[in-house]
């Protein structure tokens, strides 16, 4: 298992397998992977307003992402949830 140690993020510090070491992190847009499955929807407030966030688990690695569907912020998008 291989660990991108340039980035930026807290991610760093988990044991991500391959296809989530790939996801691009805080892009609106960015693809997942096949094997994220998803999870339950909820919303968030934001100050364009309430942005709808999936919640997704890898079933390679166990790793849960968050995925926030937010028009006015081109910086939303993948994150990781840390437990
Ligand atoms: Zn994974």
């Amino acid at each position: 298992m291989t660990i991108d140690m340039n980035r930026t993020d807290p991610s760093k510090t988990m044991a991500f397998c391959e296809p989530c070491s790939g996801i691009q992190l805080n892009w609106r847009r960015a693809p997942g992977h096949a094997e994220l499955v998803q999870g339950a929807n909820r919303k968030e407030p934001r100050d364009s307003g309430p942005v709808t966030v999936t919640r997704y688990r890898c079933d390679r690695c166990g790793s849960t992402w968050d995925y926030e569907n937010n028009k006015a912020n081109q910086r939303a998008g993948w994150s990781v949830v840390t437990r």
